[in-house]
C-alpha cells in the first residue's frame, strides 16, 4: 500500500498522524488550521482547492496587516489594506456581516446591516444609541457581561465575540462606564467597515434614510438632536 501524502502540502501522512478528509482529498491537520479552519466545523465543504485559497489568502492578510486604528485589545482595523483583527485572526472587510452589543445576553444595539438590508431591520449605523435601551435587567443596576457579538461570512468561524465585561459589575462603576466606552468605540470602527463595504454596494434614497431615522425620533429611541446631525449627514450626500 503507497504511503498517502497531504493533497495541499504533499507531505508525507503518517500512521499516527491526524488525516482530514475533505470534499474531495485527505490532508493533513498542519494544513487544515493554515486554513483557519476550525476542527469543529465540516472540513467536508472544503476542497483541495478551497484549502489552497485559504492558506494563500491567511498568508498575504497576516503580511499586509498593519493597523492604522484600534480600541485597546479588542479590534484594530487596517483602513489601507481594508482589514481587521479580533483576537488573533485578521479578516477582510467583505468578512463583516453585523454586529450586535450584548449585555446580559440581550441586545442593546444592532450595526453593520446597513442600507443593503433595510427593511424591517432597524438602526442602520448609529453609533448614538449605546445605552439608550435597557432591557428588563435580572438584577438591577448590575451587569454581568457585556460583549460584542461580531457575525462573519465566507470564512471559517460564522461569528467572534469581543468581551468587555464577564464578571459581576455595578452600572454606576468605573469599569461599567469604560467598557461602555470601550464598547462605543469598536462599534465605531466595526460601522466605519461597514459603511465601506455599503457604499461600494447598493444605495437607497437619502428620503428613505432620513424617513427610518424619522421612525426612531417618534419612538422616542433617538432624540431630536441626533435625528438633526443625521439628517444633515445624509442630505449633504
Ligand atoms: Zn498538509
Amino acid at each position: 500500500m503507497a504511503k498517502k501524502l497531504c493533497a495541499v502540502c504533499e507531505r508525507k501522512l503518517g500512521i499516527l498522524s491526524r488525516k482530514i478528509q475533505i470534499s474531495d482529498a485527505v490532508i493533513c491537520m498542519n494544513c487544515l488550521n493554515s486554513a483557519g479552519i476550525s476542527t469543529l466545523s465540516n472540513p467536508m465543504a472544503y476542497n483541495q482547492q478551497s484549502i489552497a485559497n485559504l492558506i494563500n489568502t491567511r498568508k498575504i492578510i497576516v503580511q499586509k496587516f498593519k493597523p492604522t486604528k484600534f480600541v485597546g485589545n479588542y479590534i484594530s482595523i487596517d483602513e489601507n489594506n481594508k482589514l481587521f483583527e479580533i483576537g488573533q485572526d485578521i479578516f477582510t472587510y467583505e468578512n463583516l456581516l453585523s454586529f450586535e452589543l450584548l449585555e446580559d445576553n440581550q441586545t442593546v444595539f444592532k450595526g453593520g446591516l446597513g442600507r443593503a438590508i433595510a427593511g424591517g431591520l432597524f438602526f442602520g449605523g448609529i453609533g448614538a444609541i449605546i445605552g439608550g435601551i435597557t432591557g428588563k435587567r435580572r438584577e438591577k443596576n448590575i451587569c454581568h457581561t457585556m460583549r460584542l457579538r461580531v457575525s462573519l461570512k465566507n470564512t471559517y468561524t460564522d461569528v467572534v465575540y469581543i468581551n468587555f465585561i464577564t464578571t459581576r459589575t455595578k452600572i454606576r462603576s468605573f469599569v461599567y462606564k469604560s467598557a461602555t466606552k470601550n464598547a462605543q468605540q469598536c462599534i465605531t470602527l466595526l460601522e466605519t467597515i461597514s459603511n465601506y463595504t455599503n457604499c461600494t454596494g447598493q444605495t437607497t434614497s437619502v428620503a428613505d434614510e432620513i424617513m427610518k431615522f424619522k421612525r426612531l425620533l417618534d419612538q422616542k429611541i433617538i432624540t431630536q438632536e441626533e435625528f438633526d446631525i443625521k439628517k444633515q449627514e445624509l442630505l449633504k450626500l
